[in-house]
Formats: C-alpha cells, sequence, structure tokens
C-alpha cells in the first residue's frame, strides 16, 4: 500500500485537483469513468459512490443495476493534458454489487482471484507488455483515417519518421505519469509505433496498460493524429501487437531461470509453456477478441500462427528473449493491443499454473522457422495452430473448462455471446474483396 485515505486527501488538497476520475473497465477492456468534484472525494473514498450499472457492456440486467465504486487510492495519478489550475486526476476502482460483495462481471476482480491463487502458492506475477499502435490522419471533420504520409519502417528516425515528435510527447507524458519507459520506436509498417514500459506485478501492469491508452490517444489527439490499437487497420503490412513478458518469482527471486539448464530455464518455466500451450486455442477470444484479430494471425507479418515455442526464433508463438537471471522470461506473442488487459493476463497466468500444478511439459522447441516449412513437415512434428477466426477461437473458448472458469459463468455467459453475436454480424456483410472477385465473372 502506497497511500492511505488521508494521503490521497492531502494530495488532492496540496495538487489542486478539482475533478476526480473513477475509472474501471467493462469486460470488452472498454474504459470507463465518472468524474466527481473533489467535495465529494470522501464519499467515494469511504466506498460511498454508486453508479447505474446496466447501460455498460457485459454488466448486469436493469433490474440488479446498482453498482459501488471502490476506488483503488494507489492508483491515484494526476492527468498531466488537463490544466494545472483545477487539475484531473483518476482513481481505478474495483466494483461491487449493493450487497457489498465483488461484482463477477469486473475483470479487476477477474484476475485479482488468479492473484490470489498464484500467491497461494508463494508467487508474483511480473508482467511488462510491448504495445504497438498506428498513428494515422483525421479527415477535415475529424474522424479517423488510415492515412498517413509517412512512409518509415522499423528504427527509422525523423525527418522520414513523421510521428516522431507524438512519441516523443507520449513518453514525456508517460514519465510525468510515473511510467518507467524503457524504448520506443517506430515500427515495421508505416505509421507504426511501439513504446515499451518497465514490467510490474500483473495487476499494476493491467492498469498501466489501461492508462498507457488512454494517454497515447490523448496526446495524439492533441498532434491532429488518430491513435488506433486495432491489430490490422490494413491488409498486406504488419498488424499492431502487444506480446506479454511474464515471469514468476518466489520470495523475490526470478524463478524461471536454471543455469544448469541447456536452455537456462526451470522446471517451472517449462511447465509454464507446457500450460499457455495446452490453453492458448482456449484463451484466443480473449487475447485476441475481434473479428479483425485474425486478420493479423497470419505468415508473413512477424505475427504468430502456429503453436510453438523456441529459444533462439523470432517468429514463434512463445519465444524465450535471450536475457537470464533476474530478466528470464517467457514471451507470449499472440495478444493484440484490443484485448481487454486484465483478462489477458489472468487468463495466462493461470494457464501458466495450471501448466506448472499438471506438470505439463511442452514439446520440443522449434528453432527452424516454421513459416519456410511445408505442410508434411509441419504435421510431422504435430505443430498445431491457432483458431482461423474469432468464430473458431469462441468454439475453443467453449471447450476449455479452465478459461471459462477463471472468467466465471457470469463473464464467460455474456462474453461468449456478444462474440458469437459479433461474428454473426461481420459474416453477414458483402465486402469488397467478394465483390472484387465474383462480380464480374460469376
Ligand atoms: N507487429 C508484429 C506483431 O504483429 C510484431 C513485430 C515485432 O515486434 N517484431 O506481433
Ligand atoms: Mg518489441
Ligand atoms: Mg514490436
Ligand atoms: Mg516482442
Amino acid at each position: 500500500m502506497k497511500y492511505t485515505k488521508q494521503d490521497v486527501l492531502r494530495l488532492v488538497q496540496e495538487e489542486d485537483v478539482e475533478f476526480i476520475r473513477l475509472q474501471f473497465t467493462d469486460i470488452f477492456g472498454t474504459m470507463k469513468n465518472v468524474a466527481i468534484t473533489s467535495s465529494q472525494l470522501e464519499k467515494a473514498l469511504d466506498n460511498n459512490c454508486m453508479f447505474d450499472g446496466s447501460s455498460i457492456e457485459g454488466f448486469v440486467r436493469i433490474e440488479e443495476s446498482d453498482m459501488y465504486l471502490y476506488p483503488d487510492l494507489d492508483t491515484l495519478n494526476v492527468f498531466p493534458w488537463r490544466p494545472q489550475q483545477g487539475k484531473v486526476a483518476r482513481l481505478i476502482c474495483d466494483v461491487y454489487r449493493p450487497n457489498r460483495e465483488p461484482f463477477e462481471g469486473d475483470p479487476r476482480y477477474i484476475l485479482k482471484k488468479v492473484v490470489k491463487q498464484a500467491a497461494e502458492l508463494g508467487y508474483q506475477f511480473d508482467v511488462g507488455p510491448e504495445c504497438e499502435f498506428f498513428l494515422y490522419h483525421t479527415d477535415d471533420n475529424g474522424q479517423p483515417t488510415t492515412i498517413t504520409h509517412e512512409r518509415a519502417g522499423y528504427f527509422d528516425l525523423g525527418p522520414m519518421d513523421l510521428g516522431e515528435n507524438a512519441r516523443r510527447d507520449m513518453v514525456l507524458t508517460l514519465e510525468d505519469m510515473g511510467f518507467e519507459i524503457e524504448a520506443s520506436h517506430h515500427e515495421m509498417a508505416p505509421a507504426q509505433h511501439e513504446i515499451d514500459f518497465r514490467y510490474d506485478e500483473v495487476l499494476t501492469t493491467a492498469d498501466n496498460i489501461m492508462t498507457f491508452k488512454l494517454a497515447v490517444k490523448t496526446i495524439a489527439k492533441r498532434h491532429g493524429l488518430h491513435a488506433s490499437f486495432m491489430p490490422k487497420p490494413k491488409t498486406g503490412i504488419n498488424g499492431s501487437g502487444m506480446h506479454i513478458n511474464m515471469s514468476l518469482s518466489k520470495d523475490g527471486k526470478n524463478i524461471f531461470a536454471d543455469d544448469c539448464d541447456p536452455n537456462g530455464l526451470s522446471q517451472e518455466a517449462y511447465y509454464f509453456i507446457g500450460g499457455l500451450m495446452r490453453h492458448v486455442k482456449g484463451m484466443c477470444a480473449i487475447t485476441n477478441p475481434l473479428v479483425n484479430s485474425y486478420k493479423r494471425l497470419v505468415p508473413g507479418f512477424e505475427a504468430p500462427v502456429y503453436i510453438a515455442w523456441s529459444g533462439t526464433n523470432r517468429s514463434p508463438l512463445i519465444r524465450i528473449p535471450a536475457e537470464r537471471g533476474e530478466g528470464t522470461r517467457i514471451e507470449l506473442r499472440c495478444p493484440d493491443p484490443s484485448a481487454n488487459p486484465y483478462l489477458v493476463l489472468a487468463v495466462c497466468l493461470a494457464a501458466g499454473l495450471d501448466g506448472i500444478q499438471k506438470q505439463i511439459m511442452p514439446p520440443a522447441a522449434v528453432d527452424r522457422n516454421i513459416f519456410n516449412m511445408t505442410e508434411e513437415e509441419i504435421q510431422e512434428e504435430g505443430i498445431d495452430v491457432l483458431p482461423n477466426n474469432l468464430l473458431e477461437a469462441v468454439y475453443e473458448m467453449e471447450k476449455d473448462e479452465l478459461v471459462k472458469e477463471v472468467l466465471g459463468t457470469h463473464t464467460s455467459r455474456r462474453y461468449i455471446k456478444a462474440k458469437k453475436k459479433e461474428w454473426a454480424e461481420y459474416s453477414r456483410q458483402v465486402s469488397g474483396w467478394e465483390l472484387d472477385q465474383y462480380l464480374y465473372r460469376i
């Protein structure tokens, strides 16, 4: 615990904060908030702020709609982009039912439950994400387009990199908010960028991803640009991933490292990989939640397709970055930044723990580039593939008891129903591709 209630009240007064935004996240990963003035802060800190949950996606029916917001005091943060007089701060909240029970449709609660299970086994879960995004122009009405005038590529710099100023401003703003930014760079595709912040304990990281996206979008707008975390905005060029770097520690020591192993990995690390590989298909509807997510998971654009791991190759689903010792980690490369970070990290941790508890050994590492292998070779190696589309992913999720258990009945039911509806709507659309292909010759 960083702050007490008294600290928060004092800080808000000292900093001249006028508005406090009470934030939470719906099950699809959209941030929501209600603003209060500082006169209402004490009431909010006593967990007495209510809101109507019925209009929030994936929340509750009309008859049982009143919810309480319980602010997490440690998440107090002042928005650097708002006026410096009469400032605006935020508190991230947990959602509770009127009977003062935690609300099972709150993604933060879902993550906290898995974190608690890990803690009971003596583990702390640390996570560092790599968020990629596009910076596009807006049109005369301020609406986002997919237009960019820049043609820079991986690690290019200004004046070719036209997003450089915006990106620098994002980094400085995030630092103002307490982020430790480790790297930021132009990515492969024109107008594509990546900003990496330091790993932290999993709940903090999930909160940070939400804050990160808000800050990046806000600063982009200030530069007349639109920041999009859509996984694959354009056919034929790289999409945006949100690679997840994970490690477990016990008594403050990273337990994924083992000097005696040829790969430098411990037994727990292997089992963790084994658990991820067993559940990844069932997790995909969470890690890759949109119809569009599956347009990214195709060969040729540095995104994973095959379910394999490697210590050397950069292309597979699971990669072990070269760093060892305290920096030893497992990188899962399928998640994309449109996903709900609380749910992504909850299913990752649960899958890894399942691997440890059931001692699931992963298959041998595949150090060849799978994309250069023939169909027969891939089959001979017994390499499976990720779901082809959102519907397949939803079916896989329905089959995975662990994933459903992590989400709980309330959330998994609503989630599956909503994703099936999304797929049904999409599959009824006649696309430009179909007209191009069929209209003239059929
Ligand atoms: N953009 C790629 C993806 O979709 C990753 C590229 C990279 O970071 N090497 O995951
Ligand atoms: Mg990276
Ligand atoms: Mg990258
Ligand atoms: Mg990476």
